[in-house]
């Protein structure tokens, strides 16, 4: 049996790394005022319905949808805003009129076709401040992003920022720029053909090369912004320039359904290359009411770990695991054990790594696994030391040995470890 396609195990030897990350944003959130929330993997397929759209890709292409034993149709989650939003609507939590800032970590599954850190369950962190419609709230979202990757030690990041308008404003831009691709309707994309009238501004981020250039003249959605959205996106910048964050104007970015408002933000790690997105997020003042709740602007973002992952052991950025000092048991007979087992649980108690043999070897056998495991001490119990009611404890570095009474041992470990004598 093996793992699926686009799935991966994480072996204790990349373990640490994951932890390394989420600890890291872990400590972030905090300082930063968010919540962890953990919603259910799967999920009512109408949810991602309506709060993904039905008309995306993701939607109509790449989700993992099932018919339970219940006859329900059920979805496991591609992405977690819309279960994130659910939670909130189900517990009430717009009831206080507070802003909510919520964070997550987890798996989301995708049925894409796998290539170089993509996968088809990958992990993603996010966040979702529900309830604010200050751009300071969208500028606090995009430094905790753009601190993380600095924190973890990231330079060449880029930071893109777009308005994309709301309601009132992006209707107009939106008939220009079908009219503007009516004109070069000949040069696009199939797909771009097909989805000009419902969705112009996708063709914005087409990746194929005639829709890149049929866009070159495009007009700028910043050209349309009404009075209100203009504002906004100016005190955006301005508070990213307070904040020390720079960043570049992106006409290009967008997002193409009708709950995105106002700011969308990438930021991009250039030493990835053409996968050097590593956090994409923006306003969606209208997705709360679309899953069926009350209006409730709200500003978020979501980073692929897989990525983030990639892009810091290219650098080497991932620190070796703090090790503990490490104690190898070695121990003889039933007595012996059972008085081994005794210092192995006084010792773990205190923060150190015990180990003792768990496949009946000899004692010689277990000396042999006490150098192979990296130990910096071995205790030592024989026939000798059962009798003595000592252990020769040794240490690993130099060779020395000395008898220590058993309900000494951890004592002496700690002792010799602090520099005592
Ligand atoms: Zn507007
Ligand atoms: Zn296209």
């Amino acid at each position: 049996m093996q793992a699926l396609r686009g799935t991966q195990d994480i072996l204790p030897e990349d373990a640490y790394k994951w932890n390394y990350m989420e600890s890291a944003i872990r400590r972030l959130c905090s300082c930063y005022g968010y919540g962890e929330i953990r919603t259910p993997m799967f999920e009512a397929t109408e949810l991602f319905q309506r709060g993904i759209g039905d008309t995306t890709d993701v939607v109509t292409k790449e989700m993992y949808t099932f018919t339970d034993r219940g006859g329900r149709s059920i979805t496991l989650r591609p992405e977690n805003t819309a279960s994130a939003v659910r939670a909130y609507l189900e517990h009430k939590l717009y009831g206080d009129q507070q802003v909510h800032k919520l964070f997550y970590i987890g798996s989301m599954f995708r049925y894409d076709r796998p290539q170089a850190g993509r996968y088809r369950e990958f992990h993603q962190f996010g966040v979702e401040v529900l309830g604010a419609d200050s751009p300071a709230a969208d500028a606090e979202v995009i430094a905790l992003a753009y601190t993380l990757f600095r924190e973890l030690g990231l330079k060449d990041l880029v930071l893109h920022v777009n308005s994309i308008g709301c309601g009132k404003c992006r209707p107009v831009y939106r008939q220009k720029l079908i009219e503007y691709f009516h004109e070069r309707e000949d040069k696009l994309c199939d797909l771009c053909r097909e989805r000009l009238e419902k969705n112009p501004l996708r063709v914005l981020d087409c990746k194929e090369e005639g829709c890149r250039a049929a866009s070159v003249d495009a007009p700028k959605i910043t050209d349309y912004l009404c009075e209100e959205c203009q504002a906004k996106f100016e005190a955006l910048q301005k508070y990213l320039t307070a904040l020390g964050i720079p960043f570049e104007l992106d006409p290009r970015l967008v997002r193409g359904l009708d709950y995105y408002t106002n700011t969308a933000f990438e930021i991009q790690y250039t030493p990835l290359g053409a996968q050097s997105a590593i956090c994409g997020g923006g306003r969606y003042d209208g997705l709360v009411e679309e899953i069926g709740g009350p209006h409730t602007p709200s500003v978020g973002f979501a980073v692929g770990l897989e990525r983030l992952l990639l892009a810091l052991e290219m650098q080497g950025l991932i620190p070796a695991p703090v090790r503990p000092r490490h104690v190898y048991i070695a121990a003889l007979g039933e007595d012996a054990v059972a008085e081994g087992i005794r210092i192995q649980q006084q010792l773990r108690a205190d923060g150190v790594r015990a180990d003792m043999d768990l496949q009946g070897r000899s004692l010689k056998g277990q000396m042999k696994q006490a150098g192979k495991s990296g130990a910096d001490y071995a205790v030592i119990i024989g026939e000798n030391e059962l009798a003595a009611g000592e252990a020769a404890v040794k240490s690993m570095a130099d060779g020395t040995q000395e008898n220590i009474p058993f309900e000494n041992v951890p004592k002496y470990i700690a002792d010799k470890e602090s520099g005592v004598k």
